[in-house]
């Protein structure tokens, strides 16, 4: 982001509704951003300028706008070559939400999020928080406010850890494997979500040596599963970025030859956003994952928008449907018909699931009965810590019940 990262950044808002750009401004200032423009739709915005010496690192916009809807102004906003980060709001239903917000990453803006209407202070904050430190962005809540330099020293010092959280066959419950979620314990400031330290490791040339990290420490418990008798996938996640380097698959082959694990029990996840945003630059890194055995798997499935032929071009092995459809199905016809489709789609290519953030027993029994393959989600286990998962492990062995 532009300017000196100690002077606040500047906002604009652009909403026909007076009355939300009130809410906003209020909530803004609170958060100590004070200097707020406003528009009454995509047309008056368009003609504020957002270029690097205005100082907007922010752009709140609403959706639906008389004269210039959101979505249009979105594409302008990427032909000005506005570098900030924008925020949209609308009252539309969760579908159409996820779609734009695949859109506008697809247009490749920086989107922290899509807010539904009404808007709510800690939505807006949570949003917020994906700015990260340094930015002249807000000052949030205490507890996240860390530096970049902070996830650097914390990363040589291997104070980030990582949890597991299990993932079981839908029918029989039995566990299949687990997902490494990267976790931050700051000495003094306690937990920062992955939500804050991602995007900043991201941004800031240190996801390679944090993606190294999650995988020694995946596979060091692969390895301990496998003593105590579970053989277990273990899944990770990796940002794009991580894609680009050329010499992935031969540090991952090279990690798992050390710690004598088949790549094929690792799993990868990256994100159908990421993924349909930067096909070309990941598509080789991708194949060539593949070609060794690595499992590949579509994280949020349903979130990215444009086209499914990526799907075509790269062989993934699983698809993880994202939680909203997941949640919403058991009481929500769009959102079941999707997760149903997803379902058949992923097993026609030859795929399995993974139904994503199942926190239900309702949406447990709708995965079954649409046939999916795969749960993860509160419902089984919240995320464990590492030295926590095989005695969990052990615990549930003996507790799971054979339906
Ligand atoms: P994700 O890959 O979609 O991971 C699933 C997230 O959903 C996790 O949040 C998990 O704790 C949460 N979750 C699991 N089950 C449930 C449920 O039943 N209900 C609800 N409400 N949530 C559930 P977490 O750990 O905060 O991670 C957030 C995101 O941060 C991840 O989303 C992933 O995109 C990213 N992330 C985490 N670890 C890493 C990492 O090592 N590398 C990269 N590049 N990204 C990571
Ligand atoms: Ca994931
Ligand atoms: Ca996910």
């Amino acid at each position: 982001m532009t300017g000196d990262p100690n002077s606040p950044l500047r906002v604009l808002i652009v909403d026909d509704d007076p009355a939300v750009a009130r809410f906003l401004k209020v909530a803004l200032s609170n958060l100590g951003l004070r200097d707020v423009t406003t528009a009454e739709n995509g047309a008056e915005a368009l003609e504020v300028d957002v270029g690097p010496a205005s100082g907007i690192g922010l752009i709140v916009s609403d959706l639906q706008m008389p004269k210039l809807d959101g979505i249009a102004y979105l594409r302008h906003l990427k032909t000005l070559g506005y570098q900030g980060a924008v925020l949209l709001m609308s009252g539309a239903d969760s579908r159409l939400l996820k779609a734009v917000e695949g859109l506008a990453t697809s247009l490749d803006l920086r989107v922290l999020g899509v807010l539904a209407k009404p808007i709510r202070q800690a939505d807006l904050v949570d949003a917020l928080r994906k700015l990260g430190p340094g930015t002249g962005g807000p000052r949030l809540p205490a507890g996240v406010d860390v530096s970049v330099d902070e996830l650097r020293v914390a990363l040589q010092a291997g104070d980030l850890d990582v949890w597991f959280q299990p993932q079981a066959d839908a029918r029989s419950r039995r566990i299949l494997g687990a997902e490494a979620l990267a976790r931050w314990r700051h000495r003094e400031k306690g937990f920062i979500p992955p939500s804050t330290f991602i995007p900043m490791a991201e941004e800031n040339g240190l996801i390679d040596a944090l993606a190294d990290q999650v995988l020694v420490k995946a596979m060091t418990a692969a390895k301990e599963w496998r003593s105590g008798g579970f053989d277990l996938k273990a899944s990770m996640n990796l940002s794009f970025r991580n894609l680009s380097r050329l010499d992935l698959p031969e540090w991952i082959e090279k990690q798992a030859v050390g710690f004598g694990l088949p790549l094929d029990g690792l799993v990868l996840e990256v994100t159908e956003s990421s993924v349909v945003t930067h096909l070309s630059a990941t598509l080789e890194v991708l194949m060539r994952l593949r070609l060794k055995g690595v499992g590949l798997s579509i994280d949020d499935f349903g979130t990215g928008y444009a086209t499914l032929d990526y799907l075509k071009q790269i062989p993934f092995t699983e698809l993880k449907i994202d939680r909203g459809f997941v949640n919403a199905a058991p009481n929500d016809r769009t959102a079941r018909t999707i997760l149903e489709s997803s379902i058949f789609l992923a097993h026609r290519l030859g795929m399995t699931t993974v139904a994503e953030g199942v926190e239900t027993k309702a949406e447990w029994d709708l995965v079954v009965e649409l046939g999916g393959d795969a749960i993860q989600g509160y419902a089984l286990s919240r995320p464990v810590p590492e030295d926590q998962f095989l005695p969990w492990l052990q615990a549930f062995g003996t507790s799971a019940p054979s339906s």
